[in-house]
This record gives structure tokens, sequence and C-alpha cells, in this order.
């Protein structure tokens, strides 16, 4: 399985998202609907940025993903 999380970051740092506006959807947020600018993935497989799921979490009691609700521990 592909690290997403590596993925991005070296795609970003080396420009790759301007030279390939095709991809840009697989870089993209689900909560600001931006490219990320900071990714993180959660265990169910799904990318955000650090700073909308801390955002996301901190609006609600539990830690679930955004996207498919399934509940995680982890707190970045
Ligand atoms: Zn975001
Ligand atoms: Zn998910």
């Amino acid at each position: 399985m592909l690290d997403l999380h590596a993925v991005c970051v070296s795609s970003i740092s080396h420009g790759f998202l301007q030279q390939s506006p095709g991809l840009k959807m697989s870089f993209q947020c689900s909560i600001c609907l931006d490219v990320f600018t900071d990714p993180v993935t959660t265990p169910c497989g799904h990318n955000f940025c650090m700073v909308c799921l801390r955002e996301f979490w901190n609006s609600s009691s539990h830690c679930q993903c955004p996207v498919c609700k399934e509940e995680t521990a982890y707190k970045w």
C-alpha cells in the first residue's frame, strides 16, 4: 500500500502539483476542498490537512474521520 503522506509531501516539495493539474483531486482535502497544506492520513486511509482535522475534532466530542465516520484513537 502506498504511503500517501509521503507521496503528498514529496510531490508538493518537488512542484509536482503545478505540472500535473489532473492529479490535483488526489491531494484535495475533503474539509476545506483545497490542496493539503500539511497532509495527514487517518487509519481508514483518508487524507486531510492537519489543521482541518484538528478543527473538525475540536468541534466534536469524537475523533471520527469526517468522510467515513470511522472512529480513530489518533490525535495529531
Ligand atoms: Zn483542509
Ligand atoms: Zn475515513
